[in-house]
């Protein structure tokens, strides 16, 4: 199974707009980072978690060629803003299948309500075709289970994903004990580590590397970057060996 990480930025992404920080006049192409999302690809199966307002451009960058389906972790602008551009996906596949829990589907009907409508629907609008996640249920994506669970994203439950040896986490800020359990041991775990003050709804830093020690994966990429974690190069100087900051369009195999 491979993983491609299509951003790996916080909400505004970097560089912010209009920002003068250091970390956002970078010329590090590792300091640039699109909203958070990955591609996940084996066999013949595709799949993204998240369809930020940046999707389109890295469905282009990545030469994604088919999409199977799109998981949510959460309702928020950053992690669905590009639904509208599952439109060339839908053109050639049909309705392309969407896994959330209900009150992110919910969201999203309410703000994609013209996707989801089956009265006098525009004929160049998609379609999607609606699977609720419960997070006590896994379910199956081609030939591999996945096991969702929670965490909360200050109050706000999101869901991650286990698939395998692979575990996917952001926007986290706590987590409790049995949902813990469920990725334990993992190979691969990605976490959320927004910046290194703390912040009331995201794991800064040591919060994911504390987190990090708890699951024991032989390795973990931190994503959902701020520009106020500091440059890539020296941020990444400081980690233990198997803990690594994530960068848009690094792959790596598990
Ligand atoms: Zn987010």
């Amino acid at each position: 199974m491979k993983v491609w990480f299509l951003g790996t930025g916080t909400s505004q992404g970097i560089p912010v707009i209009g920002s003068n920080h250091p970390v956002c006049l970078s010329n590090d192409s590792k300091d640039k980072r699109l909203r958070v999302s990955v591609w996940i690809h084996w066999d013949d199966y595709s799949y993204v978690i998240d369809c930020g307002p940046d999707f389109r451009q890295q469905m282009l960058v990545s030469k994604c060629p088919k999409l199977d389906g799109i998981l949510f972790t959460h309702e928020h602008a950053d992690h669905t803003a590009g639904l509208d551009d599952i439109r060339p996906f839908f053109f050639k596949q049909g309705d392309v299948p969407i896994y959330a829990q209900k009150r992110v589907l919910d969201s999203l009907k309410k703000r994609f309500d013209y996707i989801f409508t089956t009265e006098n629907k525009y004929p160049g609008a998609p379609s999607v075709n609606v699977i609720e996640v419960k997070h006590n249920e896994p379910f199956t994506l081609g030939n591999k289970t996945v096991q969702p669970f929670i965490a909360l994203h200050g109050g706000l439950e999101i869901m991650g994903y286990r698939i395998g040896d692979f575990a996917y986490l952001t926007d986290v800020k706590t987590i409790a004990d049995e949902e813990v359990a469920k990725i334990k041991g993992v190979k691969v775990l990605v976490v959320s580590a927004l910046r290194l003050a703390p912040h009331p709804t995201h794991f800064n830093l040591q919060d994911a590397l504390d987190f990090i020690n708890i699951v024991k994966p032989e390795r973990a990429y931190l994503t959902h970057i701020s520009h106020l974690m500091g440059f890539h190069e020296e941020v990444q100087k400081e980690l233990p060996e198997n803990v690594f900051l994530a960068y848009d369009n690094l792959e790596i195999t598990i």
